[in-house]
C-alpha cells in the first residue's frame, strides 16, 4: 500500500453507514461523515473550525470528496 496524497480527504473523517435512510434519488445508503471546514473571521483575522455531519451518497460523493 503506497501513500496517497489526500488533500481534501484527510479532512474527512471516516463515518458510519446510515442504513436507516436511503437517498430517494440514487437509492444508496447514506454515509455519515464529519467534515471540518475552516472559516476565517475577517475582523479578528482568526481561523475558526466548523464541524458538521454530512450525509454522503452517490449524488454528492464527488462534491464532498473533491471529485
Ligand atoms: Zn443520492
Amino acid at each position: 500500500m503506497g501513500k496517497k496524497d489526500r488533500t481534501f480527504a484527510s479532512k474527512v473523517a471516516k463515518g458510519a453507514v446510515d442504513h436507516s435512510q436511503k437517498c430517494s434519488v440514487c437509492g444508496d445508503a447514506f454515509h455519515l461523515i464529519k467534515v471540518v471546514s475552516t472559516l476565517e473571521a475577517p475582523e479578528s483575522k482568526s481561523l475558526r473550525f466548523q464541524e458538521k455531519m454530512v450525509r454522503v451518497c452517490k449524488c454528492n460523493h464527488a462534491e464532498v470528496y473533491g471529485g
